[in-house]
């Protein structure tokens, strides 16, 4: 029988599932610094505290589940990025991961510009006064009226998809009056993730305008043609949760052998080339990712030597990192609601929240951690998987982890390494009202989203 034949995972508990811790931790009650907020800790008490602010307080003011967010630890790691590409890079935070006002701001305060992809984002962005020629505006299917609203806007840049693209937008800036700076997205056949890339001559997948055959090449001829745009440079984003940088040095050497063939085409050397993001985080202690200034050194190396072999200037380069700046920041505070022991197998720990709050375990097989915080515990180390309260057996939040035996309704239970990819990718499955975000800064805690309420599901319904 195939270990992974039962969807709930192996039938024998002598039969550990792929990717299974091999032990429990040593210490169920430490908290890896790799995966937790910067300002997280136990304290007197056991119970876990973060910028100050016992997790227990926050369930009671806020209720669960919630997102609690470290507005220090944000501040540090964007900061940190900005510091290590230095003032001849760029810094674009990829506000898909999350975006809110509050979060604009910090970025605004710390000097990072901001990756959008929808006219929604692009408000929330403007809304909360980022300046437009900060922003850059991505996507495979930009829809009319959100590149007139960029371009009204005056954004920094678009990033060109298609060859449709090219024209609608030369064509919109053309009638505001407008040459809009442009980049254009090119798939150059590196796909990475975590621990391993694919190079290949091509790249099945929606985004961005291939390389193979020419086309990347065409699409730069026909921008160089039309007024309405001033291409300014070449774009690619190879993946997601990447640790490995080899990955990056392919598609550098390729987007550099591209800035060459147009400098030989149309002595033209453009000015700008942007490597995109996914690089890594920390998801449970078994992660190592690099530090920004690790990963800074080597992409403006590779670029530079490549650069250099082609004889070209190296251009300004901008990065696009998402979740290495919130990811890690936030963790999901669940109440813990029933838990059922599974003879031979696991424990299956319900929580208040599930698949609506986190659907990457669903989604993307994702890895996380989970550690009892409303105390701690000197029992014995139990295998569960944390699941939600979904109509749904795939409704899983965290797979595979060891809670204390002791563990008992009421407790509180947080998953770290939750502020990428969960608010944003949140749904009202089962009418779910998705939870707030909590910013917590130098013992004080604030709303940054609201919870939903029953008004704002029912306000949408009518009738
Ligand atoms: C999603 C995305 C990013 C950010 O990816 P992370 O994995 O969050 O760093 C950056 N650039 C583009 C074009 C993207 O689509």
């Amino acid at each position: 029988m195939s270990r992974s034949a039962h969807p709930a995972g192996p039938r024998h508990a002598d039969v550990l599932p792929e990717g299974h811790y091999a032990a429990p931790p040593a210490d169920l009650n430490a908290l890896d610094a790799k995966v937790w907020a910067q300002t997280v800790s136990r304290d007197g008490d056991g119970v876990v505290t973060v910028g100050g602010i016992p997790v227990t307080r926050l369930a009671e003011e806020y209720g669960t589940p919630a997102y609690v967010l470290d507005e220090a630890d944000f501040r540090a790691r964007a900061r940190a990025w900005r510091g290590a590409f230095g003032t001849d890079a760029d810094v674009f935070y990829a506000g898909k991961a999350f975006l809110s006002r509050a979060v604009v701001r910090w970025l605004h305060d710390e000097g990072l510009n901001l990756d959008v992809c929808s006219g929604t984002e692009l408000v929330t962005a403007l809304s909360a006064g980022m300046p437009a020629d900060r922003i850059a505006f991505h996507g495979n299917n930009k829809s009319v009226a959100e590149i007139e609203r960029a371009v009204e806007a005056g954004v920094g840049r678009i990033v060109l998809d298609s060859f449709q693209e090219i024209v609608r937008v030369a064509h919109i800036a053309q009638s505001l009056g407008k040459r809009q700076r442009v980049q254009i997205r090119i798939t150059v056949g590196v796909e990475a993730h975590t621990h391993e890339f694919i190079a290949t001559a091509h790249e099945d997948q929606k985004f961005g305008i291939p390389l193979a055959g020419g086309q990347a090449a065409e699409a730069v001829r026909r921008a160089l043609q039309l007024d309405g745009l001033e291409l300014i440079g070449i774009h690619s984003h190879i993946g997601s949760q990447i640790f490995d940088m080899s990955g990056f040095e392919v598609a550098a050497h390729r987007v550099v052998g591209l800035l060459r063939d147009i400098r030989d085409e149309h002595g033209v050397e453009l000015p700008e080339i942007d490597l995109g993001g996914g690089l890594g985080i920390a998801y449970t202690s078994a992660d190592d990712p690099r530090e920004p200034h690790e990963i800074a050194k080597a992409l403006t190396e590779i670029v530079t030597r490549e650069c250099e072999s082609a004889r070209l200037r190296t251009p300004r380069i901008s990065v696009e990192p998402g979740r290495a700046i919130v990811g890690p920041t936030a963790f999901t505070l669940y109440e813990v609601g029933t838990i059922k022991p599974l003879d031979g197998l696991r424990t299956y720990v319900s929580v208040d929240g599930g698949m609506s709050d986190n659907i990457r375990t669903a989604l993307y097989d994702a890895e996380y951690s989970v550690a009892l915080v409303s105390r701690t515990s000197d029992a014995e180390p139990m295998l569960v998987r944390v699941v939600g309260k979904h109509c749904e057996s795939g409704d899983i939040v965290v797979k595979d982890a060891f809670l204390p035996a002791d563990l008992a309704p009421g407790d509180l239970i947080a998953v770290p390494a939750t502020g990428a990819y969960c608010r944003s990718m949140a749904s009202n499955y089962n009418h779910a009202l998705r939870p707030p975000v909590v910013a917590v800064h130098e013992g004080k805690a604030r709303v940054i989203v609201r919870r939903e309420t029953e008004d704002d599901l029912l306000r949408l319904d009518v009738g």
